[in-house]
């Protein structure tokens, strides 16, 4: 009856090691899956503001097509502010 008890204890002992096993697996797994510590995926372009002419990434730039071309401000009040000197340009 002892002798049973043991062979239990060893089985579960056994299987613990397995499920320890398992689990250091899936962490390698986990880790070699994921791209790092960077969520947020940039494409690394920098745009100029140029209202305040400060180089900031692409995905953070408010867009703007002025006359067919392209421009890139870091904020609504660049953006306004070119928008503003830009007409100012056009009637003075
Ligand atoms: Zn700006």
């Amino acid at each position: 009856m002892l002798r049973g008890l043991f062979r239990l204890i060893l089985y579960a002992f056994v299987a613990y090691i397995i499920y320890l096993l398992f689990r250091f697996f899936q962490a390698l797994k986990k880790v070699s899956k994921s791209p790092g510590h960077q969520t947020r995926r940039l494409s690394g372009i920098m745009v100029k503001d140029e209202s305040c002419n400060t180089y900031l990434p692409k995905e953070d730039a408010i867009r703007e097509v002025i006359e067919g071309k392209e421009y890139f401000f870091c904020s609504k009040e660049c953006r306004q502010k070119f928008l503003e000197e830009g007409k100012r340009k056009k009637s003075g």
